[in-house]
């Protein structure tokens, strides 16, 4: 991999590292570089947060080894840089799920621990971290320490949800799920406006173990559909192989027209009110196009993803979407939920009880950016945080307003390590 090819997942055009060093053995030390460290897992995240412009990346994933799997219990020990994907493959035959998966399998295990992953059961499953049974931290000063909620649990809270910052996480142990097969029964449901949302989301958790919307961030009143699902006692041939975005085009693909027309036709659509499917299409639609990150073109794009807690989530949440609306921009990747009560492991876990909203946005310059200062304002008004996995622009206030454990987890971060996200929200001031 070449400095240039560790790009996020926004290609929003950032300096590259000045090098690239593989790590492909859990017994090796770190390398003796001069400037900062960085680990890089699959560069799923959208911004700096998984970048070291100037400096070293440890590129992760080579460490792609099973070490032990207990089919009786679901535990299963691996190394970190083994992806959501590799898991799933092995474990789901053998009647076993991850306890918590973001809305890509293609992410290693140790990036999804170092930004406290969500999926769309965090009202009853929590984050990924609450399922991480322990991990092994190589620090810089060639330390190893086993961090679990038991043993340095410190060390466990400050890593988790702790972007890369606190050392290279080496291997890790994780407790999987049990399921009857590997199809989803989902539930689809049209809701228009904001309280029908939360009556039928509500009802959704209470019956369903995922929920998650779709929403049409640009008609007037906010619209879309929710979709409950539970793991079904069923079998599905796995969806054939997907598409493939092969180039970056010289504009993107994505503006309002394209937008507006999607949005109708994707809410027009006939959902079924219950319907069976294999995990795959359930939880990773977006997988099946390869690289579908490059319709947005060579400028790249922002994702803004906002929690807000409960008592303010309906007002803020309308506004969120009245100034999104109003500006004309917007995706076709809007998604809505809920977080629940469930306490997050990390000092700088992004989970929070309260409405989760997240949205592309191709990169428009100024136009774009002004519109983000307003949500900016909605969010901080609200009490609510940014999460810094889909972040390439939130201001350093912002980033310490909505992290009150910032200062406790400074004293965990190695001082070999460093990304460009956190020099931009620690050192702009
Ligand atoms: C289509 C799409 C959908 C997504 N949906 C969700 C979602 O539903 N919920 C959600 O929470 N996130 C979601 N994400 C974000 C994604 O899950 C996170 O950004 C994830 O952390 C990316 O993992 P990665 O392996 O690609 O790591 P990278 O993006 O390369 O790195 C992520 C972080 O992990 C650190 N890291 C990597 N390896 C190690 C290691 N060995 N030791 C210590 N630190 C390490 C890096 O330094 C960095 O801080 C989505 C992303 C995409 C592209």
């Amino acid at each position: 991999m070449s400095a240039a090819q560790a790009s996020a997942w926004g290609n929003l055009g950032w300096p590259p590292a000045a090098e690239i060093r593989r790590v492909d053995t859990r017994d090796a030390d770190l390398p003796a570089v001069a400037g900062t460290l960085l680990p890089y897992g699959n560069g799923r995240s959208y911004g700096d947060s998984c970048l070291n412009p100037g400096g070293t990346l440890l590129a992760t994933r080579g460490l792609d080894r099973f070490i032990a799997f207990d089919a009786d219990t679901g535990v299963l020990a691996c190394e970190a840089g083994v992806l959501l994907a590799e898991i799933l493959d092995l474990v789901v035959p053998r009647g076993w799920f991850l306890p918590v998966t973001p809305g890509t399998r293609y992410v290693t295990v140790a990036g999804a621990i170092a930004n406290d992953v969500h999926g769309k059961n965090h009202h009853a499953g929590g984050a990924f971290g609450a399922h991480v049974r322990s991990f092994e931290l190589l620090r810089s000063d060639g330390s190893r320490r086993r961090c679990s909620p038991a043993e340095n649990a410190d060390w466990f809270a400050a890593t988790v949800g702790g972007l890369g910052l606190t050392g290279l996480v080496t291997q890790a142990e994780l407790q999987l799920k049990r399921i009857a097969g590997n199809a989803i029964a989902v539930r689809n449901v049209r809701f228009s406006g904001l309280d029908e949302f939360f009556a039928l989301n509500a009802e959704a958790e209470r019956e369903h173990e995922y929920a998650v919307a779709w929403i049409d961030c640009l008609a007037k009143t906010p619209r879309g559909v929710l979709m409950g699902g539970d793991h079904a006692d069923a079998d599905l041939p796995a969806p054939r192989g997907g598409r493939n975005v092969p180039l970056t085009p010289p504009l993107s693909l994505i503006n309002h027209a394209s937008l507006a027309a999607f949005n109708a036709a994707y809410y027009g659509k006939p959902w079924p009110a219950a319907q069976t499917v294999h995990y795959r299409p359930y939880f990773y639609p977006l997988d099946a196009v390869g690289h579908w990150n490059r319709i947005y073109g060579p400028r790249g794009f922002y994702q803004y993803q906002s929690v807000v807690p409960p008592a303010a989530a309906r007002a803020a949440t309308g506004e969120m979407l009245a100034a999104i609306a109003g500006s004309g921009q917007g995706s076709f990747l809007a998604v809505l939920k809920n977080f629940g009560a469930r306490s997050s492991s990390g000092l700088l876990s992004f989970p929070m009880a309260g409405t989760t909203l997240a949205l592309d946005f191709p990169n428009h310059g100024a136009a774009t950016l002004d519109l983000f200062a307003r949500l900016d304002a909605i969010v901080r008004a609200a009490g609510g945080r940014l999460y810094p996995a889909k972040d390439a622009r939130m201001p350093a206030a912002m980033f310490r307003a909505g992290y009150p454990r910032l200062a406790e987890f400074t004293s965990y971060v190695d001082p070999k390590f460093s990304s460009g996200f956190w020099r931009r929200v620690m050192e702009n001031n």
